[in-house]
């Protein structure tokens, strides 16, 4: 008995996914080939027509596509023909940075209604979820004031992410441990909520909108306080069961190195981090290195932007961080064999001597026939975007999970 109902509920669950799946399919085919009719959908995806019907109404009756003017078929009858409604759907995407919280409202467009950021202030878990929630509600108020409602909030951060689960494993920057963000939030606003690590998050977003748009295959390296890498393979981000694929910041990058936060010596983010090129540079300065910066006024987009206009001592360094991150950009190169590198960052101001030195490494270091393959690029967005973020509604509603829970 237990055992029929459970293969009945096992066929209801399979029949609901199959359902969002072509849902899904439908949307992203319509996205594409705006205005499309709903024959020519049927061709497309290949779904019965009777589907693409049934499944169009429903689009149609939640808002999130809309009948658009008649198009002239080749038989010379008259189709109606079907596009995204993307401005009639508002999503709440945010950034939790170190110190600083990002709250966008994006439409379905990837369009940045309104945008608003403030100085983090907590002490431990509650303290931060309490500001968190209390934000948002501000955030969400005013905008549906104005703008009307909100269908979805997705949230990127550093750290150790379960996005299946909505949990922060870990965060290197905020007190929270184990901790189900996503559901906490999801309660409070009863809006279907999405988590990721900002660094993955990021990756998907140069995919759907910035520079690895055109290609499937992509590996995104972030610099910052530490060194990220988010990985898409055929489209999709590379997660895992363990759901944190591509800690590249902690490839040993130098064994005589210093020890890194992770208790081992010498891995990338010892050598390349911004902080750590910020204290490189104080270091050659004090010993009486010739450059154009002062240590009084130094700080890390005045080493980058000096590197980049041929500052002996900028430029150094960089060429030295770009040698670790080649190397370890290398060996994901030679593992994977992607299209696109994209490099992430304040670094990428010093753009010349960075591409430069890890276009040699590749050189040297990477499978022949692959290093023809691979376009080595920097990032079309800024690092601390709230479109990472966005990037996971859309990931969601490309895959099935949302669609059918947003309407405007
Ligand atoms: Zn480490």
């Amino acid at each position: 008995m237990v055992r029929n109902n459970q293969q009945a509920d096992s066929v209801i669950a399979s029949v609901d996914h199959i359902k969002q799946l072509n849902s899904a399919t439908i949307y992203k085919v319509i996205e594409k080939y705006a205005p499309i009719s709903r024959v020519k959908i049927a061709n497309v995806s290949k779904l019965a027509p009777a589907s693409v019907t049934k499944i169009t109404r429903q689009l149609l009756q939640q808002g999130i596509i809309c009948e658009t003017a008649r198009q002239a078929s080749t038989g010379g009858r008259c189709a109606i023909s079907l596009a995204p409604n993307t401005d009639n759907i508002h999503v709440l995407a945010i950034k939790i940075g170190q110190k600083t919280l990002s709250l966008s409202c994006y439409n379905l467009a990837a369009e940045q209604l309104t945008t608003k950021k403030i100085k983090i202030k907590s002490e431990d878990e509650q303290q931060l979820l309490a500001f968190l929630i209390s934000e948002i509600d501000n955030f969400i108020k005013k905008q549906q004031k104005n703008m009307g409602k909100i269908s979805a909030i997705a949230i990127s951060l550093s750290g150790l992410i379960n996005p299946k689960k909505g949990v922060v494993l870990y965060s290197p920057y905020h007190p929270l441990v184990n901790f189900p963000l996503a559901n906490k939030i999801e309660q409070h606003f009863q809006l279907p909520t999405f988590i990721g690590n900002h660094t993955r998050s990021l990756a998907l977003a140069e995919h759907y909108f910035g520079a690895s748009k055109e290609c499937l295959d992509s590996i995104l390296i972030s610099i910052h306080h530490g060194v990220g890498s988010g990985i898409i393979i055929e489209g999709k981000a590379l997660l895992g069961q363990n759901f944190n694929i591509g800690e590249i910041g902690h490839i040993q990058a130098n064994p005589a190195g210093r020890q890194c936060h992770c208790g081992n010596f010498g891995c990338l983010e010892t050598e390349v981090s911004d902080r750590v090129i910020v204290e490189k540079v104080a270091i050659a300065i004090k010993q009486g290195s010739f450059t154009r910066l002062s240590l009084d006024s130094l700080n890390i987009e005045k080493i980058y932007q000096a590197a980049e206009d041929n500052d002996p001592l900028c430029q150094k360094i960089v060429e030295d961080a770009a040698t670790y991150l080649g190397k370890a950009i290398a060996i994901l190169i030679n593992l994977l064999n992607p299209q696109k590198i994209i490099i992430a960052g304040k670094i990428i101001r010093a753009k010349t001597s960075l591409l430069s030195t890890i276009e040699q490494c590749i050189a040297h270091q990477v499978l022949p026939n692959f290093q023809h393959k691979v376009q080595i690029e920097t990032s079309l967005l800024e690092p601390d975007t709230t479109l990472a973020a966005f990037a996971l509604i859309k990931q969601a509603i490309y895959e099935g999970d949302l669609l059918q829970q947003i309407h405007g």
